[in-house]
């Protein structure tokens, strides 16, 4: 299914291939290697890769690794693997750092055309001279240095005779321009730092307005695709393609950031989370990173149409949490197995039972889909059931086990409530029940309805299993703007959820004794989870869930 057909992003592409503009489209996915990426950062590759893909250009990875300060090899290496999961493949494998002999002999080449000039004000003076939205800004008494002075202070800025901060390399621009960012914008800074790629080379490093027009035209990138916010640099991003001389010229459009509701989407704020200890790491299943969604069991399938879904206009607004939920469900329907697991155990003695006897039922795997099979559950006098299916004294319209009250057990009986037993505290221990060999299952009974059905798991024949079960990692998702938080003296970290996680400790059917990570399941009853590759082990199961079964949500 084709959704969103025909997009704005699209319709550029189309008329530029018809008119000759160009012969045929390279895009490119430039991440920061400054954290794992996220679902935002997925609707950049879709639409990146889509597109290409779509029309049979080419699509670059390219780290955009111009910050050594903020970068590393662990992130270079995630990002790389969530892209390849997600699907794609890229065209060539890129680096920024690869680039930055090039991009300073751009540098010395702006120079040379009195376009650029070496800098003494600190950053702050830079900003204050910067002036407002509705304020010129003033120029730096260092503006009008002559090209020789500029070479040589450029030159000794990149062998390491200043300090960091001590000077800055701008182009000059128009310091009254009423777009801010072409007030002289820095080019250039000064960072002793060892960078993850070119070691201690440099010690100069592009800022990145400068830097990616340069990358996208030295890839000879047609459409440069990148988000809303840097509209107001396009002016800027032109000036430099142009005034660098260089022979291809990208053309960037900008679409709407996504953003999902109660969470944060942005790499500083997800760094702090895995920083300060509130989650376990960037794979957490409560992350909205890609990693953390493959985790908690998302598939790539359900991530791709949720994208789609989305669409690709300038608008940014807050996607439903429910819609991802929603996707991942329509995907899994017809793939995971069903089965049955308990987790908050109850143990119901089923006394007309014959002691030591256990049988084996069947049951169909996936019942939209017989191919699948069938499974064998074992049966026998002693089950759990769940504790909130169970109550002494139910309200009205209660249809689960209660004093009297019979109830089907899915793929077995009926059995009805006999006796309760309870600890000295008065804490129901222990069910009692009687069971009528004549409803089983399969059997065709019609001697009498029930209105509840079940689930259970044998007491002596099943597994224990870890059900972890997740809640919104960040509450009051609406108020955590940066501009709300601030005017309430909060900040994000206020909004996290302190009961994001529930662990239950629980048990499955004997015949999931061989599953492994990412296996994906749908628990009767309880929703879609997965096996989770970090905790889970061979003794031990442990499953994340994915989904409940229930939505409110309609496309
Ligand atoms: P963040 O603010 O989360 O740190 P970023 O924009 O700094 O994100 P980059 O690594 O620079 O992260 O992003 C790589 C690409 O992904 C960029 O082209 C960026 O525009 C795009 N991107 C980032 N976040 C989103 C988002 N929420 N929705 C769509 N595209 C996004
Ligand atoms: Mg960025
Ligand atoms: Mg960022």
């Amino acid at each position: 299914m084709e959704h969103n057909s025909s997009n704005f992003i699209k319709s550029i592409i189309k008329e530029d291939l018809e008119t000759g503009k160009h012969k045929e489209i390279i895009t490119r996915f430039p991440p920061e290697p400054n954290g794992y990426l996220h679902i935002g950062h997925a609707k950049s590759i879709c639409i990146n890769f889509g597109l290409a893909d779509e029309f049979n250009g080419r699509t670059n990875l390219r780290f955009d690794d111009t910050n050594p300060l903020k970068e590393d090899q662990e992130y270079v290496d995630a990002i790389k693997e969530d892209v390849k999961w997600l699907g794609f493949e890229w065209e060539e494998l890129r680096f920024a750092s690869d680039y930055f002999e090039e991009m300073y002999e751009r540098a010395v080449l702006l120079i040379k055309k009195g376009k650029a000039y070496v800098d003494d004000l600190t950053a702050e003076e830079i900003r204050e001279y910067r002036g407002t939205l509705t304020q010129p800004g003033k120029e730096s008494p260092y503006r009008n240095r002559s090209i020789e002075e500029n070479l040589d202070l450029f030159e000794r800025m990149r062998n390491g005779e200043f300090e960091n901060g001590q000077k800055v390399l701008r182009a000059k621009i128009d310091m009254s321009s009423p777009n801010i960012n072409l007030r002289d914008p820095v080019i250039y800074r000064i960072s002793h730092a060892t960078h993850h790629n070119t070691g201690d080379k440099w010690c100069i490093y592009p800022m990145y307005a400068f830097a990616h027009p340069l990358e996208d035209a030295i890839e000879n990138v047609t459409h440069s695709l990148c988000t809303v916010e840097f509209e107001d640099q396009r002016p800027l991003y032109n000036w430099v393609v142009e005034e660098c001389e260089m022979e291809s010229t990208p053309q960037q459009i900008e679409f709407g950031r996504l953003n999902v509701t109660n969470t944060v989407m942005s790499k500083r704020k997800l760094k702090q989370l895995v920083d300060e200890g509130f989650v376990d790491g960037w794979d957490d299943p409560r992350m909205p990173t890609i990693s953390g969604l493959r985790r908690k069991g998302y598939t790539p399938e359900a991530i791709r149409e949720f994208v789609k879904e989305t669409g690709v206009s300038k608008g940014s607004g807050a996607v439903d949490e429910a819609m991802l939920e929603h996707f991942v469900r329509e995907d899994l329907k017809l793939k995971a197995p069903r089965t049955m697991g308990v987790l908050r155990p109850l143990k119901v003695v089923i006394t007309n039972y014959p002691e030591g006897q256990v049988e084996m039922l069947d049951a169909e795997i996936n019942p939209e889909v017989p191919e699948m099979g069938m499974r064998q559950i074992p049966f026998s006098r002693e089950i759990y059931i769940e504790q909130d299916d169970f109550m002494e004294n139910p309200p009205n319209k209660y249809f689960r086990l209660f004093p009297g009250n019979e109830v089907r057990l899915k793929h077995a009986y009926f059995i009805k409530c006999e006796d309760v037993i309870k600890d000295e505290n008065g804490h129901v221990v222990e069910i009692h029940c009687t069971y009528d060999p004549e409803t089983k299952s399969g059997s065709g009974f019609t001697g009498r309805k029930v209105k509840g059905t079940l689930h259970w798991v044998d007491a002596t024949n099943s597994i224990p299993a870890e059900f972890r079960l997740y809640e919104p990692l960040i509450l009051d998702a609406d108020k955590n703007t940066e501009s709300e938080e601030e005017a309430e003296g909060k900040t994000f970290l206020d909004y996290v959820n302190k009961n994001s996680l529930e662990v239950l400790e629980g048990f499955i059917e004997p015949n999931m004794k061989d599953i492994v990570a990412h296996d994906k399941f749908q628990f009767f009853r309880h929703g879609y989870f997965n096996v989770d590759p970090k905790h889970s082990t061979a003794e031990k199961k442990v499953f994340n869930r994915i989904v409940s079964l229930k939505s409110s949500f309609k496309l």
